[in-house]
């Protein structure tokens, strides 16, 4: 079999960790497997990065972060190469250009484009363990990119599609996919399987346990990934295509996100196009907005709210400020989050949204703004009451049952 596996920043967060690894690895490959191994950097060392870069500049140039960022993934991979030799295995360490993996030019969330694999191929056939240092690939003008925060699962994906491998394992420090965070919540149930939709929704809500663009692609190639913890041994959560058996659950998982922060305009002018102008603006500077809330227009003047990454603010606030007079004040809340409730099961059913707004009523939490699709509800709220909506939410629906 070939298999491709990952692990993330806690399973290589230290030397032990790198050499238990090493040993994962080993067993693995003696079990007779193929093996390719993607890995993050050391936990800690992506934001460490960014923490230098902004000691510079509050936004720094987005080429300069991929340089500095993607520095983190080659250190892991080059000590797992040096731990498996020593321990008498053939491995090569690979960066992601050497991997094959061309991405768009969009610097800090680049997108992959294709993934040539002969080297890989080559490397596999000497009988070597090929370790790729994830996150990263490079542009058509042989730019090193990054592929967004959380991207070395992405990485791993494609490599798995591209390679065809028969699995693809993504190793972290928990042991599979729960209702919803088990640090948050420890009466959070792990589940077996979660429809690739699922997965989607909860990983781009928040539960980081997947980086959600590689379950999106993962879907779109049929990779099938199973999560698994690097420090036990256990069956982990299959990602797989929904079957009859997934459609039963109305509600499967609570997601919060931490990294949002709020803007608001105020006194914007009324006219048409004001809105196309800012928001073509701001995904320009690739800024991600979110939920948007426009009110109704008083005296030809409205006001305008949206939500951006809380690490796209500063750009945000400079993209607001080029507007100059044409709204009255711009305030921004950084002591935001979103809580969100997901399930495929809500298309069929009523009665979720209204259950989740009283239940954020009777603990007395206000909700700043909400947004909702076929199959989740998201909420605005004050980042202090984040876990503990997540707490109560998970009580309501009955998801330790
Ligand atoms: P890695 O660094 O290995 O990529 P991450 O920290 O990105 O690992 O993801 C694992 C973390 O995801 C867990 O420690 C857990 O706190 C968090 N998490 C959030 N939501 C969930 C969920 N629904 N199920 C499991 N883990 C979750
Ligand atoms: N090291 C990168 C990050 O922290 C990528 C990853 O860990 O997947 O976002
Ligand atoms: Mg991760």
């Amino acid at each position: 079999m070939l298999i491709v596996q990952k692990y993330g920043g806690t399973s290589v967060g230290n030397l032990e960790r790198i050499e238990n690894v090493a040993r994962r690895v080993v067993k693995a490959k003696e079990e007779g497997n193929d093996l390719v191994v993607v890995v993050s950097a050391m936990s800690g060392e992506t934001n460490k990065l960014i923490e230098y870069a902004h000691h510079f500049s509050k936004t720094p140039s987005r080429r300069e972060m991929d340089m500095l960022l993607s520095s983190g993934e080659r250190v892991t991979a080059s000590l797992l190469a040096i731990a498996l030799q020593e321990m008498g295995l053939p491995a090569v360490a690979l960066t992601g250009r050497q991997a094959g993996i061309r991405t768009d030019d969009t610097h800090t969330y680049a997108r992959i484009e294709s993934i040539r694999t002969e080297t890989i191929e080559q490397e596999l056939k000497k009988g070597k363990i090929v370790i790729v240092a994830g996150f990263q690939g490079i542009n058509r003008h042989g730019e090193v990119t990054t592929l967004g925060r959380g991207g070395s699962d992405l990485s791993a994906v494609a490599l798995a599609g591209a390679l065809k491998a028969d699995a693809c394992e993504i190793y972290s420090d928990v042991d599979g996919v729960y209702t919803t965070d088990p640090r948050i919540e420890p009466k959070a149930k792990k589940l077996d399987t979660i429809s690739y939709d699922e997965m989607l929704e909860l990983s781009s809500l928040g539960a980081k346990v997947l980086q959600n663009r590689s379950v999106e692609l993962a879907k779109k190639m049929g990779v099938k990934i199973i999560a698994k913890s690097s420090f036990s041994d256990g069956p982990g959560t299959m990602i797989t295509e929904e079957d009859e058996t997934m459609e039963e659950v109305v509600v499967s998982g609570i997601a919060l996100d931490k990294n949002q922060a709020r803007v608001s305009l105020r006194d914007v002018a009324d006219r048409p196009g004001i809105a196309a102008e800012i928001f073509n603006k701001l995904a320009q500077e690739q800024i991600n907005v979110d939920m948007i809330i426009q009110n109704a227009s008083k005296e030809g003047t409205t006001n305008l709210g949206f939500t951006v990454p809380h690490s796209e603010l500063e750009r945000a606030k400079e993209v607001i400020g080029s507007f100059g007079g044409e709204f009255g004040s711009a305030d921004y809340d950084e002591e935001v989050c979103k809580v969100s409730i997901v399930g495929v099961g809500m298309k069929s059913h009523s009665g979720i949204a209204a259950k989740a707004f009283s239940t954020m009523a009777q603990n007395n939490i206000n909700i700043e703004m909400i947004s909702t699709s076929e199959i989740k509800i998201s909420m605005i709220i004050d980042e202090k009451y984040g876990e503990l909506a997540v707490r109560v939410l998970h009580d309501a629906y009955e998801l330790d049952k």
